[in-house]
């Protein structure tokens, strides 16, 4: 828990969010801006910042996020098809400093990103 952590707050219940997945490790939950139909975040109940800050210990939890997205992928039948994102750091776009996967589903997407 980081004190003044947006997603610490959600994972602690002080602020709501729109859930769509919890076990004892991590939350789902839709974002707030939605960028596709499907526009979901993954978090861990733990705070670890960045990707950079993620370690040997995480390794299980970041591939227990990474199949948690394919589920939640197949359950809104999105699963032909979907991204899941990490940004990690300020130019990579990272405003919430808690880490998240962004899954992304329902429309066309291009490659590169912008
Ligand atoms: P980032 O830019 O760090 O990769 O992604 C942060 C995401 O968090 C953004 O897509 C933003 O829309 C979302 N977000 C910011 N504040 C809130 C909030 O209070 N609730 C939810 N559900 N999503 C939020
Ligand atoms: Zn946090």
């Amino acid at each position: 828990m980081s004190e003044d952590c947006l997603f610490c707050k959600i994972v602690g219940g002080q602020i709501p969010a729109d859930l769509v997945y919890e076990d004892e490790r991590i939350l789902a939950f839709r974002d707030i801006s939605p960028q596709a139909p499907l526009h979901v975040l993954i978090v861990p109940r733990k705070h670890v910042a960045t990707l950079n800050d993620a370690d040997e210990q995480d390794r299980e939890l970041l591939g227990h996020i990474l199949l948690t997205a394919k589920g939640i992928a197949a359950e809104n039948g999105v699963q032909g098809g979907y991204r899941v994102v990490n940004n990690c750091g300020e130019p990579a776009g990272q405003s919430v400093f808690h880490i998240h996967f962004h899954l992304l589903g329902g429309r066309p997407m291009g490659w590169p990103p912008g």
